[in-house]
């Protein structure tokens, strides 16, 4: 892994939902987090057997520009590219994050997993999801990857779309959506904002169907990713109505 610290000046081009929120690091923040970023890369990486090839950028989030009373994961936030999409040498990650709130560190590991497993899917399928029933399976690949890692690096941490409650959403209603564009707005499953996921459950839907699909068809969360695309799709509808009403 390369890191790299963002700097306001510098990363001016970089994407505005990552900027918005973020500060260049102070030379003490840049000591601290280095060897810790560096190491707990390292750990994911033995424990997931995901390669640790890929440039990460890593900011401290501008609190500042936040509302006080957020859940923690929205203070430690990150985002994935694969080397294959436009504009990028090597695969990137991009972290923004903070040393003094509850449960950071934890937020921080589980972080990193779930970016490091959209990595692993981007290597696998050479595809950049664009649909919804895509964008399930990436989300929940990399939420129960990021499930199995923090359980063995031993955080006791995890965020509340990582839940096995029932979700009150009718199964139709998200196969209805498979095959539209993941949007980055409040109409989206992923998003908070409107219905049908006013809370962004999208997050929920795809826990529990990657842990249901990889369940009922004995197979683990990355062999699924070498499953044929029209198989998978098919997969996804099918055991959506296992998890939903
Ligand atoms: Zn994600």
């Amino acid at each position: 892994m390369e890191l790299e610290f963002y700097d306001e000046e510098k990363h001016d081009y970089f994407l505005e939902i990552y900027r918005k929120h973020s500060r260049s690091p102070t030379g003490q923040e840049k000591q601290f987090f280095r060897p810790l970023i560096e190491e707990l890369v390292e750990e994911i990486s033995e424990e997931t057997g995901i390669s640790s090839d890929f440039k990460l950028y890593f900011a401290i989030t501008d609190e500042s520009s936040l509302s006080d009373r957020l859940t923690i994961n929205r203070y430690v936030k990150g985002f994935s590219y694969a080397n294959f999409m436009e504009g990028f040498d090597l695969d990137v990650i991009m972290i923004r994050a903070v040393r003094d709130r509850k449960n950071w560190k934890a937020c921080l590991i589980n972080m990193l997993a779930h970016e490091m497993a959209h990595q692993q899917y981007y290597n696998i399928t050479k595809n950049s999801p664009y649909k919804i029933w895509e964008n399930l399976l990436f989300e929940g690949h990399a939420m129960n990857t990021a499930e199995k890692a923090t359980e063995k690096l031993g955080t006791d941490w995890k965020p509340h779309y990582r839940s096995d409650k029932q979700i009150e959403i009718n199964s139709r209603v998200i196969a209805d959506l498979l095959d539209k564009n993941r949007v980055y707005d409040s109409e989206d499953i992923f998003c908070n904002g409107e219905r049908p996921c006013p809370k962004a459950e999208g997050y929920n839907i795809s826990y529990q169907l990657v842990k249901n699909i990889s369940e009922n068809e004995s197979i683990n969360a990355d062999k699924l990713l070498k499953i044929p695309e029209e198989e998978l799709k098919e997969l996804i509808s099918t055991n959506l109505s296992n998890i939903l009403k």
